[in-house]
């Protein structure tokens, strides 16, 4: 079963504010009467013995949201569910994996990014969602972690990247046909700007020259692995063009879930 938490936190982003509004247009567009709930490999999302959506959390600002964010995750493992957050900037996957590698020791990350979000100190806040990855394996929290998209690595995070292990596929080298294989659980995170600002405009970063919509689903149909979880942050509703961002945000939350229950 999958619980669908809805995280509307974006204090921690870097450029632009947005994506706290994202939760609810997401879930809009997943009931919309315009589509259907099944995820191509059919699996129904609109089975509500299966799917239930826990709404908004409710967060103050700062280390306590984190706290609550993590607390959440936690409350929904221990009962054995598993868990889709919706955000939100990236800044919420930290204390959603803090959770998670409780539950998973030997949990293993796919993270499908613009950005590496590996950066050590930005603007000096730890919970930057510029760097939730470098927070992540800093406590070694996963045993794999790896990151498709990837088109904006600065020397810096390069560093990083060789320091924390890091499996990057750069988006100048990604190759459509490959499955990606994963032993033990996995989490999946979608960072809506993966995408190319052409399928999902609305974004706070637009980074050109990225994934097509069919990618990344293809790119959660073919891998081999035991997903236990993800989420699917940083759509800005702000930067929408007719809602467009919100259907792909929700395609994919129907995609994630069926990967996960089918
Ligand atoms: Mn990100
Ligand atoms: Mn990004």
């Amino acid at each position: 079963m999958v619980s669908i938490i809805c995280i509307p936190l974006d204090e921690n982003s870097s450029f632009l504010r947005g994506s706290a509004k994202a939760p609810p247009l997401i879930l809009d567009a997943f009931r919309s009467d315009a589509s259907n709930m099944y995820a191509e490999n059919g699996f129904n999302c609109g089975d509500s013995g299966k799917v239930k959506n826990l709404g908004n959390l409710q967060l103050t600002a700062g280390k306590p949201a984190m706290d609550s964010i993590q607390k959440a995750v936690r409350k929904e493992l221990n009962r054995n569910q598993k868990v889709v957050s919706l955000g939100g900037d990236h800044s919420i996957t930290f204390p959603i994996i803090q959770a998670y590698s409780q539950s998973y020791p030997d949990l293993n990350i796919l993270h499908i990014d613009a950005h590496p979000d590996l950066y050590d100190n930005f603007e000096n806040n730890p919970y930057s969602h510029a760097s939730p990855f470098a927070r992540i394996m800093e406590k070694g929290l996963v045993n794999r972690l790896v990151q498709v998209g990837i088109r904006t690595l600065n020397d810096h995070q390069k560093e990083q990247v060789k320091q924390f292990g890091v499996e990057v596929i750069e988006m100048k080298d990604f190759d459509p046909t490959v499955s990606f294989q994963f032993g033990g659980p996995l989490y999946i995170s979608i960072d809506m700007d993966a995408l190319d600002p052409a399928f999902a405009p609305g974004v706070s970063h637009h980074e050109p020259g990225g994934l097509s919509t069919r990618e990344v689903i293809n790119i959660i149909h073919q891998l081999n692995g035991n997903v236990v979880g993800g989420d699917i942050v940083e759509y800005n509703p702000d930067r929408d063009i007719n809602e467009m961002t919100a259907m792909v945000g929700s395609k994919l939350l129907k995609e994630l879930i069926g990967k996960i229950l089918k």
